[in-house]
């Protein structure tokens, strides 16, 4: 059997891609993305110093056994043998000595591996063949001293400051202020101290044989795979254990050989903005990471020609061959020894998401890459990140360095946002609508009647709570940055004042809210707002979104103004409009009141005509928004009691005025407060609410589905187009749509007669509770639509109570594994998915034309938006603001061909109508 191979030169890319079944990807796991890119530039033809990667293997087997594996040693020397060749110098020569470099290089780069030690094979012998060979004594002694302080640090585990120190006093002693005021013999002398420091805290003395030197420094670029930085960071972004690092061996060559050598780093692109200019910095007459260090002023990349014309035309031809190469932004690193360009690294540049989505569009344009490949490269978080307002990390750093920070939470809904504090949604309001001001509402926690106040503030701020609180989940459903949970603040409704560590803010004062990161700081902090609109790159690439998805993207809207919105977002139909909101503004509520307690039916209906012409002009306003669009409406779904105030507050207020003797208005509180106790229950989400509510008090949806058919007339009168759907929620048995269904679809054909026009519409219902997923063949007898309300069916399917479980062990499951994911933020695709999945299909096989969309909060989460496309969903609808989002996610799974398969195979039975 031939031996193993460790070790592959430069040049036997070939033998390594034969190796790994010819996948780019595992070339990369094999040689690390250092030294894989390094072969590939030496394929085609790049100047690269000649060189040899030990294997990823070869580290995973170091890591098994603590020593090389049998036969690897032996093939980095006859590799060395080969570099010797190519390079025309001999390893540990002392006239004409070969220099090396020793990199670590992961699949993914990787910060926190060992740093790269620079000048190996140096000693006192080649060290002086050196001098003779390029005459620069200071030269020569600058790489030396470095070697060992490097080789020190990082291969031999010594503290920086044994080093640092010894320099340090030496500087002061001669007087000097930098570096460079270094002489020859200054350096020389540095040697000699550095040894020293060398011997006294290895115990032994600096390696002088360089085999021993590259010995050393491969086995602790093994080693740091397992250090402390590297577990830390793999740890944090989810990176194999067992993926190890290789080495590469790169010979040295020299920036800092005088003024016409030199080093630098560019990117292709302008990884900020994406614009396409060579952006980067150079040093003449320097080494390594000396432009990266920032010892000296570097000169920016395109003033490169200036000094070095030869080394610059021929840098911006490798420039453009690694863009056509690789169809990527390149981010890179050279050196120019006496005129001559080497290139010692590429990859794909780092970029901000403003840069990606630039890149990509514009690759498309140059012909670089395919609109498919530009919607691969874009991720759903750039998206997200271009469209919430932002603090910028320089001006966030500069408010930590002043000390204003102030506490930190969960990271609920992402956006920054700067505002006055109130502890109340009453307030909050007053203050944004009467005041005009930026308010941030900040309580221990919110309620659905605190909606108005979430929805006139910038941002919110809980104490309690986590990432699927009532907050959280209502401030990333309207774009609200906040942060939940922030529990270490401490907040004194009665004294309105909040303190956090001593610091105490008070009602009215500043403060920024990160909802991006979960920080919170004192005071103002400057931010950038995005629209979409100026976002032209990005309204393109969504656009070929739509193109290549084949699943349309709605959004759940309320009201006309965030359907307006959803539209310049990109959304199709609105999939959710919930009418309770409309129930809670003020000018309605006392109406809901009296609806609700009325003792008979005539005052009933006379509180329900009162809400008939607000409800008509609510839809009216978002028929006309969404102009030829679907628009969804559910019906009323929050048990009763929600529009009344307070078992406890109402108690609370009837004693006080008893205990105060005040009789005016006490027996009609006491009323109230009788009403409200009858209606309780003792588990209100399994309760009264939804259709069972319908059946029991069917006034309120009969005149909804009048005002929705009233408004969608006159809308058409008007011109504009309407298809309402009218949704039943909450509904677990075909007689509930039996007796609920037809009654309404008589109130609608009475309202077109009435009004003489005709337009289509649909009847449809939710599924969120797991019997109708189980019977949804029978209910779509009489559903013509399907919408999963995949929070409810969540909650069901699991039997988790939302609230609670995040309050007590939903983080806990996550944390032990239990659940791999919080399931109320990406949809748990084995058990509620099934059920969605075996829902469509029975559905389907009852109507084929059956439309099914989501419109749970999973539909703006790409992960669960992937899943709805490949078990044929019409479309998902999602809060306003995840709309681009959910359009590139869609694009995404339908360029996934397994997800395009399943979803093929899911519409079989589908035929549109
Ligand atoms: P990192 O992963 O931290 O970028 P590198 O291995 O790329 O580490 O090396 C650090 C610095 O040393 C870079 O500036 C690189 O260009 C430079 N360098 C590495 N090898 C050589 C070499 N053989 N000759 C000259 N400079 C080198
Ligand atoms: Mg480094
Ligand atoms: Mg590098």
């Amino acid at each position: 059997m031939a031996e193993k191979k460790w070790v592959y030169l430069f040049s036997e890319i070939e033998k390594a891609e034969k190796y790994v079944g010819g996948d780019w990807e595992n070339v990369r796991g094999l040689l690390g993305g250092k030294g894989a890119n390094l072969d590939e530039m030496a394929r085609i033809k790049l100047p690269v110093p000649p060189g040899f990667t030990v294997t990823t293997e070869a580290c995973n087997a170091y890591s098994a056994t603590k020593q090389f594996p049998e036969g690897m040693w032996d093939q980095m020397l006859a590799a060395l043998k080969v570099v010797e060749k190519d390079a025309g110098k001999k390893f540990g020569d002392s006239a004409n000595p070969l220099l090396v470099s020793c990199r670590s290089g992961a699949k993914f780069s990787m910060p926190g591996m060992m740093d790269t030690v620079l000048n190996i094979g140096l000693n006192d012998a080649s060290a002086q063949g050196m001098v003779k060979l390029t005459n620069n004594e200071r030269f020569v002694f600058d790489s030396y001293r470095r070697l060992i302080q490097m080789f020190g640090t990082v291969v031999l585990g010594l503290p920086d400051e044994a080093f640092e120190d010894v320099l340090d006093g030496f500087k002061k002693d001669k007087g000097y202020k930098a570096d460079t005021d270094m002489t020859a013999d200054d350096l020389k002398l540095l040697v000699e101290k550095f040894k020293v420091v060398v011997k006294k805290h290895y115990g032994k003395d600096f390696p002088q044989e360089p085999l021993e030197q590259l010995k050393l420094a491969t086995e602790a670029v093994f080693k740091s795979w397992n250090g402390k930085r590297a577990v830390d960071y793999r740890r944090a972004t989810n990176i194999s254990d067992d993926l190890g690092t290789a080495v590469s061996i790169v010979t040295m060559v020299f920036g800092n050989m005088g003024w016409d050598s030199g080093t630098g780093v560019a990117f292709t692109r302008n990884p900020s903005t994406g614009e396409r200019i060579l952006y980067g910095d150079y040093l003449l007459n320097a080494q390594g990471e000396d432009v990266v260090a920032g010892i000296r002023n570097t000169e920016k990349i395109a003033t490169l020609g200036d000094p070095l014309p030869e080394a610059n035309k021929q840098f911006l031809e490798v420039v453009k061959t690694l863009e056509l190469h690789y169809h990527d932004m390149q981010d890179l690193e050279f050196t120019v020894e006496h005129g001559r360009l080497w290139m010692l690294q590429c990859r794909n540049g780092k970029r901000t998401a403003l840069a990606a989505v630039k890149i990509a569009v514009d690759m498309v344009g140059e012909g670089l890459i395919s609109k498919e490949e530009a919607i691969k490269r874009v991720t759903t978080d750039n998206v997200d990140t271009l469209l919430h307002p932002q603090f910028t990390a320089e001006t966030k750093a500069k408010a930590k360095k002043d000390g204003r920070f102030y506490a930190s939470g969960v990271n609920a809904s992402p956006g920054a946002a700067v505002g006055q504090v109130y502890f109340d949604a009453d307030l909050t309001e007053k203050m944004h609508k009467e005041e005009g001001q930026d308010t941030i509402m900040v309580r221990p926690f919110t309620k659905p009647d605190d909606v108005h106040g979430m929805l006139a503030a910038k941002g919110i701020l809980t104490s309690e709570g986590g990432a699927t609180s009532h907050a959280a989940v209502v401030a990333r459903q309207f774009g609200v940055p906040c942060v939940v949970g922030a529990s270490s603040v401490v907040i004194d409704l009665d004294k309105r004042v909040m303190v956090w560590n001593g610091v105490t803010v008070k009602e009215g004062e500043w403060i920024s809210v990160d909802g991006t990161t979960g920080e919170v700081y004192v005071g103002k902090i400057d931010l950038t707002v995005p629209s979409i609109e100026e976002q032209t790159d990005l309204l393109t690439l969504l656009n070929w979104a739509d193109e290549i998805a084949g699943m349309q993207v709605w959004a759940n809207s309320d009201y006309p103004k965030d359907a307006r919105r959803a539209r310049t977002y990109g959304a199709k139909g609105i999939g959710l409009c919930r009418t309770e909101h409309m129930f809670f503004e003020p000018a309605r509520l006392p109406i809901v009141q009296r609806m609700i307690l009325a003792k008979d039916d005539v005052t009933r209906k006379a509180a329900l005509d009162e809400l008939l012409p607000f409800q008509r002009s609510d839809f009216d306003g978002l028929f006309e928004a969404m102009d030829g669009q679907p628009v969804i409406i559910r019906l009323i779904d929050p048990p009763l009691h929600e529009f009344l105030p307070s078992e406890e507050s109402l108690l609370e207020e009837v004693i006080t005025m008893r205990v105060k003797g005040e009789t005016k208005g006490l027996a009609e509180k006491e009323n109230l407060l009788e009403a409200v106790k009858g209606m309780h229950e003792s588990n209100p989400m399994m309760g009264l609410r939804g259709v069972r509510l319908s059946i029991a008090m069917p006034q309120i949806v009969e005149m909804q589905v009048r005002a929705i058919f009233e408004a969608a007339s006159d809308c058409t009168k008007r011109g504009v187009v309407v298809h309402p759907e009218v949704m039943i929620p909450l509904t677990g048995h075909l007689n509930e749509l039996k007796w609920i269904q037809p009654r309404l679809i008589r109130i609608a054909k009475e309202v077109m007669e009435e009004k003489k026009v005709q337009f289509t519409y649909k009847f449809g219902t939710m599924i969120e509770i797991p019997r109708a997923a189980v019977v949804a063949g029978e209910l779509a007898t009489l559903a013509e639509f399907f919408s999963f309300g995949t929070n409810d069916l969540t909650q069901m399917t699991f039997g988790y109570s939302r609230d609670d479980a995040e309050r007590s062990f939903l983080g806990r499951y996550v944390e032990e594994g239990i659940l791999p994911k919080n399931p109320f933020q990406t949809l748990d695709q084995g058990g509620v998915g099934k059920l969605m999945k075996m829902a469509v299909a029975d559905g389907r096989k009852t109507r084929p034309s059956l439309e099914v969309g989501i419109c749970g909060e999973h539909g703006g989460d790409p992960a669960s938006v992937a899943f709805c496309y490949s078990i044929g969903n019409n479309y998902v609808s999602c809060s306003p603001f995840r709309v681009p989002v959910a359009r590139l996610a869609a694009a995404q799974a339908a360029l996934d061909p397994e997800l395009a398969a399943a979803r093929k195979e899911a519409l079989k039975a589908y035929v549109k109508k």
